[in-house]
């Protein structure tokens, strides 16, 4: 349910940017609430209807984690996520971003769309799912924005240094001419990150430990075959089999 709900509110997001951007028009909190609501409850018939259909197309079809594996979505959450929903919207709407590109009069150029962010960082190929970025003709700056619908994490800054390091290399930009915000559509807080090349070292190395890390579960560099599913070690982090994807394949996370 986050990640459906992070999902659904960050592609009506854009789609309210975009259609601003050709038209003119602002929806009202109204009309992208019943579109988000529209959607969360396509994903829940899915879920419940049609697991068939799901099992032969995953990937045409919404599977709930919380359906699949308790059959139910506890009405609390239900409730908790109608409610959180108006002042996502509301948020976003007021937002300094959204009252920047309204104001903005035609200054602004938008980034590429997302299918085509890619690079190459040491040869494996990264795809940047970045919100939002666009130039601001009369700042003469890159400004990239990430709307999060949770609370604040420590690897917030990590995560937008790697979108500034993109940005850098894409449209060959100084790092001060580069400025990144997080919105926390929770709260309507706006944070600006003032990042250093510190950030950006530190992100590449994280970066280089990380895929380090995950090579060592290929058997085959080549095929990217992967090592015997009981090489894999399970976690002992309990809390994290909760809502596991998949706990169904994984004699530890059976029964929790
Ligand atoms: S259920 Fe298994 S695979 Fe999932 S987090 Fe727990 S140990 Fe890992």
């Amino acid at each position: 349910m986050p990640i459906l709900f992070g999902q659904i509110v960050h592609h009506i997001i854009e789609q309210t940017i975009v259609h601003y951007l050709q038209t003119g028009e602002v929806p009202t909190v109204a009309e992208l609430v019943n579109r988000a609501r529209g959607q969360l409850n396509a994903a829940f018939i899915d879920s419940t209807r049609n697991r068939d259909l799901w099992i032969q197309k995953p990937n045409k079809f919404y599977m709930m984690q919380e359906v699949y594996y308790d059959g139910k979505l506890e009405p609390a959450i239900v409730a908790d996520y109608k409610e959180r929903m108006h002042t996502i919207f509301e948020n976003f709407l007021h937002s300094e971003t959204f009252q920047q590109i309204t104001a903005s009069k035609g200054s602004l150029r938008i980034g590429e769309p997302e299918q085509f962010r890619t690079m190459k960082i040491d040869d494996t190929q990264v795809f940047v799912v970045m919100d939002f970025h666009y130039f601001d003709e009369v700042a003469d700056k890159w400004i990239i924005i990430d709307w999060k619908t949770g609370g604040e994490s420590d690897d917030d800054r990590q995560q937008l240094a790697l979108y500034a390091y993109y940005v850098q290399e894409k449209y060959r930009v100084p790092l001060e001419n580069i400025e990144v915000y997080n919105e926390y559509l929770k709260t309507g807080q706006r944070k600006k990150y003032l990042l250093t090349h510190f950030d950006i070292e530190n992100t590449l190395h994280t970066f280089q430990r990380s895929v380090l890390e995950m090579k060592k579960y290929q058997a085959d560099i080549f095929t990217n075959e992967p090592i015997d599913f009981e090489d894999f070690e399970q976690t002992s982090e309990e809390w994290q089999c909760l809502r596991c994807n998949y706990k169904e394949l994984c004699v530890h996370g059976k029964g929790k």
